[in-house]
């Protein structure tokens, strides 16, 4: 890039990819398992990490680090990791700093899979969700103890779109040394900006706003880089010599400690290097090259995103039909004046609403919708449609549904890029 500080917009264009010896202007996809070595010392160097490059596509592939080395520049993070989902990336995550015995202090109201991740299969594993009020980042504090790893929320709530104090929980979680892992899938730069608001880790789905036409599902870990792991003595996985990696100390080789020597890539390079190794839920090739043209638009389409939300929430909300609407962007939600604060372009475009006639009423509305779809997925370029109660809430308890911020007649809409007046008219008429 020729400007030393290249802006948002150009990063999402230009980021993490230099034109190969073919001279291809587009990344290429580069569908390969594997990758030929100079000679055997370029093999040995490479298998050591004393040199990087390409060993087999589990673990790197050319078209997949273009994307991550894009997402590391959009989010100016140092390093990042892509996955086959949002929810392997969660999964390694967690599980790079947790083992058997160790806990760590999470939101309530969660991602639906997050949430059953969390509360059920990783208790099966020995590791310890807390779940807290994180509107109560006194709550936080109380659950943490010597067993604990990290602190982890999301952005925005999907479907209460609400809020939280997020430098307020990060303060916290780095009083106790610990780091605050972030889902920033419903709100990517220049929606929301992570990294200024105490995120030490970006965890995503890819398959939202950032792929962004509804075509590919991919995650991504992100890492801000400037992290302490060794302060607190907890992440002994980061900072000892790796057993399952002839004796690499990821934190003394690629640590934060000096910015000079050591890009602050420890964690990445452990959650690859390890997790991603041993259990290979990498991202395919073709996927990563989808995923890189949604992401070069994404500074266009998360404003559009986001306006259209504000026009069909302020529509609904006068709508004689409709009983509430619980989006950010409009006054009289609790979160609204952090909404206000945190997010320049409005609080994403995801939200919740309730129709007169209560759980009946709102299934009979996605029944009648034409334009918005009605599919379990949010923040493609068309506007969806769902009732979480019936659908994608519906493998928790009604106690955990409506911890989830989950009501019976609630209709959760992702707002898309078309016209607006054609979204509204869409609903309009379903409410009819
Ligand atoms: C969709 C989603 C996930 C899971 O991502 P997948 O790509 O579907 O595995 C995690 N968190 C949030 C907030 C999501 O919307």
């Amino acid at each position: 890039m020729t400007t030393p500080d290249p802006g948002l917009a150009t990063r999402a264009v230009h980021a993490g990819f230099e034109a190969d010896s073919t001279g291809a202007r587009a990344v290429p996809i580069y569908q390969t398992t594997s990758y030929l070595f100079r000679d055997a010392e370029h093999a040995a160097n490479l298998f050591a990490l004393r040199e990087f490059g390409n060993i087999y596509s589990r673990i790197m592939n050319p078209t997949n680090d273009a994307l991550e080395k894009r997402l590391a520049g959009v989010f100016g993070g140092t390093g990042c990791l892509s996955t086959a989902s949002g929810m392997s990336a969660i999964f390694y995550a967690i599980t790079t700093v947790c083992s058997a015995g160790d806990n760590f202090v999470t939101g309530d109201k969660l991602y639906g899979g997050t949430y059953t991740l969390f509360g059920h299969t990783l208790k099966r594993f020995g590791i310890e969700a807390r779940f807290v009020d994180m509107r109560d980042p006194a709550a936080v504090a109380a659950a943490i103890d010597d067993k604990t790893k990290l602190v982890y929320t999301e952005s925005i709530g999907n479907p209460k779109c609400n809020i939280d104090d997020l430098p307020a929980i990060a303060a916290v979680a780095h009083e106790h040394g610990l780091p605050l892992v972030l889902d920033a899938t419903v709100s990517p730069p220049p929606v929301f900006d992570p990294f200024a608001y105490g995120a030490d880790l970006v965890v995503l789905s890819l398959t939202k706003m950032i792929g962004g036409h509804g075509n590919s599902v991919g995650g991504a870990i992100i890492e801000k880089g400037d992290f302490d792991w060794s302060a607190s003595g907890r992440f002994g996985l980061i900072t000892e010599d790796d057993p399952t990696y002839h004796g690499v100390n990821f934190w003394a080789a690629f640590g934060a400690h000096d910015k000079a020597v050591a890009p602050g890539l420890a964690f990445v390079l452990k959650a690859r290097t390890g997790m991603l190794r041993d259990t290979g839920a990498c991202l395919s090739p073709t996927n990563a090259f989808n995923l890189i043209q949604g992401l070069e638009t994404l500074p266009l389409r998360g404003p559009k995103h986001c306006a259209n939300a504000q026009v069909v929430a302020e529509f609904l909300a006068k709508h004689p039909k409709i009983e509430w609407v619980e989006y950010a962007g409009l006054s009289d939600h609790p979160d609204h004046a952090r909404a206000k604060a945190m997010f320049p372009h409005g609080p994403g475009a995801i939200f919740g609403f309730g129709v007169r006639g209560g759980f009946e009423a709102g299934k009979k509305l996605i029944d009648k919708v034409q334009l918005c779809s009605h599919l379990a997925n949010v923040l493609d370029a068309r506007s969806l449609v769902i009732h979480p109660a019936s659908t994608t809430h519906q493998q928790l308890t009604p106690e955990e549904q409506l911890q989830a911020g989950v009501r019976p007649e609630m209709i959760r809409v992702s707002v898309g890029i078309e016209d607006t007046a054609d979204i509204c008219a869409d609903l309009d008429q379903a409410l009819g």
